[in-house]
């Protein structure tokens, strides 16, 4: 089991077949995901391109995520968490909490995606949408879209099946000044597994 420290970014090579299990360690916790060819990381996880793949704005058991070439990348074939997550919200940056009012540098998922990946030695040519798990972004009346805490419980996680050979990022969200991490505004840390 890995940890992806609180606040932090963490990444893992996954060959096809192989199988990331990410833990809601505490429960509140939000997990930005993404999923990049492992041979060409221009190509990558598209949230975007998967919406229209699967048919719908929040993956299920079954589905399976492609990349911005619309080829398989990644299969949810687990979910304990109660089946919320995102797919509609950009990674947090340092420019959102500068437009939250944050005066200094905040830490943030965009930075972390790129930390995570220095680790092994690559960089992000871009910031993909990134699939936010156990993240709550009910689209209300049609058309608004609230953030609410996560109904995810201590513990809970969603299994992915790789589908190619792929480098996958995760960053635990720093989100403080929104309840994006649950009422109590306190990210945690969270942990993944790679299994065989
Ligand atoms: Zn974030």
């Amino acid at each position: 089991m890995i940890e992806i420290p609180a606040r932090r970014g963490k990444a893992a090579r996954l060959r096809k077949g192989q199988m990331v299990k990410v833990i809601n360690t505490t429960g509140q916790q939000v997990v930005d995901t993404w999923a990049f060819n492992a041979s060409d990381l221009h190509e990558f996880m598209s949230m975007e391109h998967s919406r229209v793949a699967i048919g719908r704005i929040i993956p299920v058991v079954g589905d399976t995520l492609v990349t911005n070439n619309r080829q398989p990348i990644l299969t949810f074939v687990e979910d304990t968490s109660g089946g919320i997550h995102d797919t509609l919200f950009a990674a947090c940056d340092r420019w959102r909490y500068e437009l939250l009012g944050c005066a200094e540098y905040h830490d943030n998922c965009t930075d972390n995606l790129a930390a995570g990946l220095a680790e092994l030695g690559l960089a992000p040519p871009e910031t993909p949408g990134p699939l936010n798990l156990f993240m709550n972004i009910p689209v209300v009346d049609g058309n608004r879209v609230e953030v609410r805490p996560p109904v995810s419980t201590r513990g809970s996680h969603v299994a992915l099946r790789a589908e190619m050979d792929c480098i996958v990022a995760f960053s635990a969200c720093p989100q403080d000044m929104l309840p994006v991490n649950g009422i109590a505004m306190r990210p945690t840390e969270a942990h993944f597994e790679v299994l065989d």
